[in-house]
């Protein structure tokens, strides 16, 4: 069941992904890339629209968590590294500064987005903001609508999964280039607003629990998403040497 999602996800990873973003700017072509952790995996069992996402040969996936790494290694598939939604949208604005490139980002509280385009601003100077928009407006679809017109090269949406990859899938017709992410927690993060994991957290793979104790309340969707993932995903092993 999740197998297949697991065998189309990006497996070279992080380092080469990052060239291959730079190539698909340069070369101005459209992307829709889903950064999935095991919640967004689990979505695609219950969401139609999550499963045409996820199926999709278009969209690139690309595994964020160690709960996916982790995942892949229990069914035998080769995943090297996690490649985590923030590390994304850093290169994104980096890239998009080196080459001069223009960025929508769309998301998060009014507070969070007027810091985050400070930021940008001063540590990105080339990379052309050509809007911005916080994520709790009544009409989404709205918001959309202007950002075709804007045809910019990057968007990043922070709505939260899975609400952010379905409005960029609805909508990614309509636009000619660019590359699309759903980036999560990610605008709360750069704005400065939240601190991410120290680094020894995240490089013992513990992102998740730095997470946790910094916000209690993720405890229970944590094990509804995690512990109860990995738990099918070994029910799938066990069926698949039957
Ligand atoms: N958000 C938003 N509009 C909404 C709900 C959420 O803009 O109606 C934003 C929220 O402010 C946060 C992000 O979406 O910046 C979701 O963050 P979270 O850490 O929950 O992301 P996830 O764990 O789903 O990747």
């Amino acid at each position: 069941m999740y197998k297949k999602y697991l065998e189309k996800m990006y497996n070279k990873g992080k380092i080469t992904f990052f060239e291959d973003l730079k190539t698909l700017l340069n070369k101005k072509q459209k992307k829709l890339i889903v950064t999935a952790n095991p919640e967004t995996l689990k979505y695609a069992k219950t969401d139609e629209t999550v499963s045409k996402i996820l199926n999709d040969n278009n969209v690139l996936i690309v595994p964020d968590g160690i709960g996916v790494v982790k995942a892949a290694q229990i069914l035998g598939i080769n995943i090297t590294e996690r490649i985590a939604g923030i590390d994304i949208a850093n290169e994104l604005l980096k890239l998009g500064n080196e080459l001069k490139k223009s960025i929508y980002f769309f998301g998060s509280k009014q507070e969070v987005i007027d810091d985050l385009i400070k930021n940008v601003k001063e540590n990105y100077p080339n990379l052309k903001i050509c809007g911005f928009q916080n994520g709790y407006v009544n009409d989404r679809d709205i918001i959309m609508k202007e950002i075709i017109k804007k045809e910019p090269d990057i968007v990043l949406v922070a709505l939260g999964i899975p609400e952010q990859e379905k409005l960029i899938y609805k909508y990614i017709n309509k636009f000619k280039k660019g590359i699309f992410v759903g980036v999560g927690g990610s605008f709360d993060v750069i704005s400065g607003h939240k601190k991410r994991a120290p680094k020894i957290f995240i490089k013992l793979n513990l992102e998740w629990l730095y997470r946790i104790l910094k916000e209690p309340s993720r405890l229970k969707r944590f094990y509804n998403n995690n512990i109860k993932f990995i738990l099918e995903i070994k029910k799938e092993k066990k069926l698949q040497q039957k």
